[in-house]
């Protein structure tokens, strides 16, 4: 079923701008919800159950962001990611994945594929909400490689600083000793809040040519990072099954 669209936008800058949502669900009740809950929240949302009528849609009007379930009859939510993220006219088009408990493996192969961010059901549509503004509100999907060719503003995050130019990173006043490779890692988490990068997003980011990162290698990382950050490693959350994030 697609709900009627009077008018897609373009681009837009942020959930203030009325942001067009596609929402791929399949189960009648929760998509609803999500209609009901978005919708209210000022989105211009269209809704379908299908994976095929949503790449469909997408296709011919691009959304500002694409809420996709997993579980879907016919072609699933993974293969509407990969179609999305591999034609150049969606590619930039940022998904949230619907996931059930027990899919942390799907949730990876999505997070790989470019999709930007999963909830897990049953959620709250607050917590779905602002995990959507969140993702809305990041600049441009930069790739970590392009980012690292731009100039490098600092970040803040609460009393964590972090200074690229000059490698430097601080809690407060204090001037934190990091490797190259803490340092990294810090920076990648720290340039995308609350976006989930799994192991291997984080071993490609780390590789440096020299030393090889592994599974195990990046844990160790966090584990040493965190122990150096003090009270402010409380910021990189472990996300069980699929990687580490950094939350404000
Ligand atoms: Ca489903």
């Amino acid at each position: 079923m697609v709900s009627t669209m009077s008018k897609a936008r373009g681009k837009s800058n942020g959930p203030s701008s009325k942001a067009y949502l596609l929402v791929v669900e399949d189960e009648k009740d929760l998509q609803d919800l999500l209609n009901y809950n978005l919708t209210r929240e000022g989105f211009k949302v269209v809704c379908t159950d299908r994976g095929e009528q949503g790449l469909e849609i997408a296709r011919q009007h691009p959304p500002d962001l694409v809420v996709l379930d997993l579980m879907l009859p016919g072609m699933d939510g993974l293969d509407v990611c990969r179609n999305l993220k591999s034609d150049p006219n969606t590619a930039h088009v940022p998904i949230v994945m619907l996931t059930a408990k027990g899919e942390e493996s799907d949730v990876v192969i999505g997070l790989e594929m470019g999709a930007d961010d999963y909830v897990t059901k049953p959620f709250s549509p607050r917590v779905l909400i602002a995990r959507l503004k969140a993702v809305l509100r990041r600049p441009g999907a930069a790739s970590p490689a392009e980012a690292d060719a731009e100039t490098k503003p600092a970040i803040r995050i609460n009393e964590l600083q972090i200074i690229p130019d000059r490698h430097e990173v601080r809690v407060g006043e204090e001037t934190i000793e990091l490797t190259a490779t803490e340092f990294r890692l810090l920076y990648l988490l720290a340039r995308r809040p609350g976006r989930v990068f799994t192991r291997q997003q984080i071993i490609d980011a780390l590789h440096d040519g020299f030393a090889a990162v592994t599974d195990r290698s990046v844990d160790v990382h966090v584990v040493s990072l965190r122990r150096k950050l003090s009270d402010a490693g409380r910021h990189i959350k472990t996300v069980r099954g699929v990687g580490y994030r950094l939350e404000e």
